[in-house]
């Protein structure tokens, strides 16, 4: 089981390492679960850090895919690689929605962060309207689809897709063990990687999501900032 916690434009270096050393306390003993959490870029080095003497990782929230050049304001994969961060997220919902993310934008990206030797979490899901409109099968086969064709074999160990519905993140909305359940067993039919549920993961639907047989972890967000509702779902993977 995996469990990150993506904590989005929350918690800068002072309140990262706060965090970090609560986590660290809370979750001494926890096995059968890998626990990643994802900063914002100012705090990485401060969460790595506080957590390298554990098992758990710190992530970035996104990255740029060349490994240097002249692009203000952007991060390479490889400088994050260097200060010791294991992956990243990609093409995260507001990435897609807020910041002009595309299938095409987000293959570059998974491609140069695995290059930098990156692990990757890859987001995908469909909106509200799509469900609808009954086009959630095809607009998942088509994002997990541009995702496959830039993914080599030999790096598919560093992958994880993370399914998170976009009606159901941040909103207190979540898919049904059986609406998630449905997806994975899609999704993992074309790309055999972990497939992690996102959309309002809480402590209370947990264990119920994490039962499900094709899913293989969560990705948090709202309850990843708060150390004793992460550390309960972190809890309840190591019990599925
Ligand atoms: C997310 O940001 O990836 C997410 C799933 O958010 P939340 O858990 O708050 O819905």
């Amino acid at each position: 089981m995996l469990i990150a916690g993506n904590w989005k434009m929350f918690k800068g270096p002072d309140e990262t390492r706060e965090f970090c050393a609560r986590l660290r306390a809370r979750l001494h003993n926890l096995e059968g679960v890998d626990v990643i959490v994802c900063p914002s870029f100012p705090s990485l080095h401060d969460a790595v850090g506080m957590l390298a003497t554990t098992e758990m990782a710190v992530f970035a929230q996104n990255t740029h895919w060349a490994k240097e050049g002249p692009y203000t304001g952007e991060v390479s994969p490889w400088m994050l690689k260097e200060m010791g961060v294991g992956g990243t997220l990609v093409a995260h919902s507001e990435r897609r929605q807020l910041f002009g993310e595309t299938d095409e934008s987000a293959a570059l990206r998974i491609e140069g962060a695995l290059d930098a030797g990156l692990h990757v979490i890859a987001c995908v899901g469909e909106t509200e309207e799509e469900r609808e409109a009954g086009e959630t099968e095809s607009v998942v086969r088509r994002q997990v689809d541009a995702i496959r064709t830039v993914v080599e074999d030999e790096n598919l160990d560093r992958l994880a897709i993370a399914y998170e519905p976009v009606w159901a993140i941040g909103t207190g909305r979540t898919a049904t063990p059986d609406q998630a359940e449905e997806v994975h067993e899609l999704i993992k039919r074309h790309l055999d990687v972990p497939v992690l549920y996102g959309g309002s993961v809480k402590p209370e639907n947990a264990e119920e999501l994490l039962g499900q047989p094709d899913v293989d972890g969560a990705l948090v967000g709202g309850a990843s900032l708060e150390v004793e509702s992460f550390a309960a779902i972190c809890e309840a993977a190591s019990r599925s």
